[in-house]
């Protein structure tokens, strides 16, 4: 599956040379992956003689993914081909339901829509949501920014309703994924890329770490809580509960929040990325108090993982060109020299859909291909979404 979306469609024996394994071996890895419909079959158009050679590619044509977003304001659903590529045609977006039971019959409403966009097989879904999620049970446990997921298995009810396979991911877990499958970036791409980290900075702090080619999950999939570290005695009270977390000072949302106080109503970061845009509001106080300690969490990171680059998720860079460049300086002035020096911060060029969908390709993938150590390798997880999948055909 790698090899194809690294390098594009070849033959079995072209796939043979890349990986350096044997013909059979790679045989019956091919066998599996169509018997899932991953793959698909094409010929070559050859327009010299002789005949034209199989190829392999990943199923575009004949099946697909969808990819649900969960976030505090708005859902997105869209389906995608086995690359990862969104339908952007197929895409629906609505507000987040208020209560657990709206969300699951909105989702199975727009699902009907998006995954009937196309003639094809839809093969799973991938949820990507923020907060703590156990992934031994597929439970939610704790969403400050979502509390109607707390304590339910989205994942469990939606395969239930919805007679497919589907699947949680923590959103910053799930750009981890996006990023090293399908991730852009200024210098080249990123695919491949086996130790980085992924900072989240919208509406809280989140953090997806990849660490020698995984995803880091700790014992039950609470890694990387790096938001709810306190950083303010006494500070505000946060949605998880305590009080003065990391996040309720460092994100876009801290940001929205101390412009909301001073102007007396309450701003989103788009809205304020407007008043900019037009003039009517400068934010640079504000921008003054959120960067030291943005810069501190920053500078935590790279001391902790060593990672070879850092991709931040965040608006708040849309409100000042220079804001980027002073946060590198700020984090520079935080972080022990060598391993600054070592690490590249950008900003990250994968979105949650894609993520979602990587999450769901992940999933399929461990779960036809047993023994291999992923994120869902069969240790990790109760359901078995190959026979759901299987069992629906
Ligand atoms: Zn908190």
């Amino acid at each position: 599956m790698r090899t194809l979306q690294q390098h594009g469609p070849c033959s079995r024996a072209d796939m043979t040379r890349r990986l350096g394994v044997t013909a059979p071996t790679v045989s019956k890895a091919v066998s599996s992956l169509l018997r899932g419909r991953m793959l698909e079959e094409f010929d070559s158009k050859q327009d010299g003689v002789g005949r034209p050679a199989r190829q392999l590619r990943l199923a575009t044509e004949t099946a697909q993914v969808i990819g649900l977003v969960i976030d505090a304001q708005n859902c997105h659903l869209v389906s995608a081909g086995l690359d990862g590529q969104l339908h952007h045609a197929n895409l629906c977006i609505f507000e987040t339901p208020k209560t657990y039971r709206g969300l699951i019959s909105k989702v199975v409403k727009f699902y009907e829509q998006v995954s009937n966009g196309r003639a094809v097989e839809t093969l799973g879904l991938g949820i990507s949501m923020p907060g703590l999620i156990d992934y031994r049970q597929q439970q939610g446990l704790l969403s400050p920014n979502v509390p109607i997921t707390n304590g339910q298995s989205l994942a469990r009810d939606l395969t239930a309703k919805l007679d497919i396979g589907c699947v949680m991911l923590q959103e910053s877990h799930s750009l981890c994924l996006a990023q090293h499958h399908y991730g852009d970036t200024a210098g080249g791409n990123s695919r491949g890329l086996d130790n980085f980290v992924m900072l989240d900075i919208g509406a809280g702090l989140g953090m997806g770490v990849m660490a020698g080619g995984r995803v880091l999950t700790g014992h039950s999939g609470l890694a990387g809580e790096l938001g709810h570290l306190p950083r303010i005695p006494d500070g505000r009270a946060c949605g998880c509960g305590k009080r003065g977390c990391l996040e309720t000072v460092s994100c876009d949302s801290a940001l929205a929040w101390l412009v909301s106080q001073r102007i007396g109503k309450s701003v989103s970061i788009d809205e304020i990325f407007q008043l900019t845009q037009s003039g009517e509001l400068s934010v640079q106080d504000e921008i003054r108090q959120v960067l030291p300690h943005l810069s501190f969490a920053i500078s935590a990171v790279i001391s902790l993982y060593n990672p070879s680059k850092i991709f931040i998720c965040g608006r708040m860079f849309d409100l000042d060109e220079k804001l980027f460049e002073k946060l590198l300086a700020a984090t520079a002035a935080d972080t022990l020299a060598p391993a600054f020096a070592d690490c590249e911060i950008i900003r990250a060029s994968v979105s949650k859909s894609q993520g979602a969908v990587a999450g769901i390709i992940e999933y399929l993938t461990d779960s036809l291909v047993p023994g291999v150590d992923g994120l869902f390798a069969p240790a990790n997880n109760s359901i078995d979404v190959a026979t759901a999948a299987a069992e629906n055909r």
